[in-house]
């Protein structure tokens, strides 16, 4: 058998690729971030839906590198903000927000919304190119919860001590990261996509 060919992470969000890497861990893919590599262009995310941005993540990246490459593009919907921040969701704030940013702006535009009205979803797309740039595989998924005012928690990244999974009565940011890496919508798309970005990877 060939030795599996490596795969880069087109995301400089080092909390994003963490995840993404434990997901990948139990599979043993070979994972790079493209921190590691020199002069890669950051990508301009222009697409208009989360599987465009994906696939233009995944795509230029893979181009520029001649390596398989996992693009990756998620974001909060929040269903009394008709589904925004949605691909927005990093910039929500404007560009360079921080977290705390994006979080205070969410909870503020969400100020006379009662408990019952803000439920929301988390989405994530995944597109794998191959090294010369053809998407090979795409999947989304989402994950279903509600927007608490008050932050609760430290684990996780973005809007998750702000984002309560209703089954558990704990935010992402409670909720600890091996329980998260089970029920998040990236663990959900990973799921589907892992199966697939094995066997292409064994070649
Ligand atoms: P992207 O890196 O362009 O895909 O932007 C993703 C943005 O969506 C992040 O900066 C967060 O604001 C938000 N986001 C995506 N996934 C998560 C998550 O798992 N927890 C919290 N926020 C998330």
């Amino acid at each position: 058998m060939t030795n599996p060919s490596p795969l880069v992470i087109a995301s400089r969000n080092a909390k994003k690729v963490g995840e993404i890497a434990g997901l990948l861990a139990p599979h043993k893919v070979i994972v790079r971030s493209v921190d590691e590599f020199d002069d890669v262009p950051d990508v301009v995310e222009d697409g208009a839906t989360f599987g465009e941005n994906a696939a233009i993540k995944a795509t230029q990246t893979a181009r520029f590198l001649g390596h398989w490459t996992l693009g990756e593009d998620s974001g909060l919907c929040v269903d009394a903000l008709d589904g925004g921040p949605g691909i927005y969701s990093a910039r929500f704030s404007g560009e360079n927000a921080t977290d705390l940013d994006n979080n205070r702006l969410l909870i503020e535009r969400l100020a006379d919304v009662p408990d019952a009205k803000r439920g929301a979803h988390y989405v994530c797309h995944v597109a794998v190119s191959d090294p010369a740039g053809e998407v090979r595989l795409s999947v989304e998924a989402t994950c279903r919860g509600r927007i608490v005012t008050a932050a609760r928690g430290e684990n996780g990244f973005g809007y998750d001590p702000h984002f309560l999974l209703r089954e558990y009565h704990r935010t992402f940011g409670e909720l600890s990261p091996v329980v998260k890496q089970h029920l998040s919508h990236r663990a959900r798309a990973f799921a589907r996509l892992i199966p697939g970005l094995v066997s292409i990877l064994r070649g």
